[in-house]
């Protein structure tokens, strides 16, 4: 497949006047928080600090780091941008809005909430690992190992 050049891609210009507002790939608007938050931490660290100056982000330049981890790996965004689904608004009775990682994978206890904390907001809405899954070792015809997905389908 052809990777396009989504800045100027005529489909997006299209939706973008459908929708009202820019329509682009979520991986270029993740790229681009991305580097938002490193312009931040370059700006407030040398040699572009500069003295006696309090820049843009000087009170919370430091924990950019750890905010765009948990956004990368964070389940609920995944089910709301990737997997489309809405936001869970029920908390489980059981897992109390707090996620459950052996659930979430395995679904061995069969919790109605997959393991996420939070009830579906529709029945049949599909378990949501992102790229997370559970593995085992097989063998392929010709007996190199491989891991098989065996992250169970809910
Ligand atoms: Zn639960």
């Amino acid at each position: 497949m052809d990777v396009r050049d989504w800045r100027t891609d005529e489909r997006l210009e299209s939706l973008a006047k459908e929708y009202g507002e820019p329509v682009l790939p979520l991986s270029a608007v993740c790229n681009a928080v991305e580097t938002w938050a490193g312009c931040l931490s370059d700006n407030n660290a040398p040699p572009l600090q500069r003295a006696n100056r309090k820049e843009q982000g000087a009170a919370y330049h430091s924990t950019l780091g750890w905010i765009l981890h948990d956004i990368r790996k964070s389940n609920l965004l995944g089910r709301l941008l990737y997997a489309k689904q809405p936001l869970r608004t029920k908390p489980c009775p059981r897992h109390q809005g707090h996620m459950d990682m052996d659930e979430l994978l395995a679904g061995q206890q069969g919790c109605p909430c997959q393991g996420t904390g939070w009830l579906p907001e529709a029945p049949g809405t599909e378990r949501y690992t992102g790229n997370v899954f559970l593995a085992a070792v097989d063998r392929a015809p010709d007996g190199t190992k491989v891991l098989k997905n065996i992250t169970p389908r809910t």
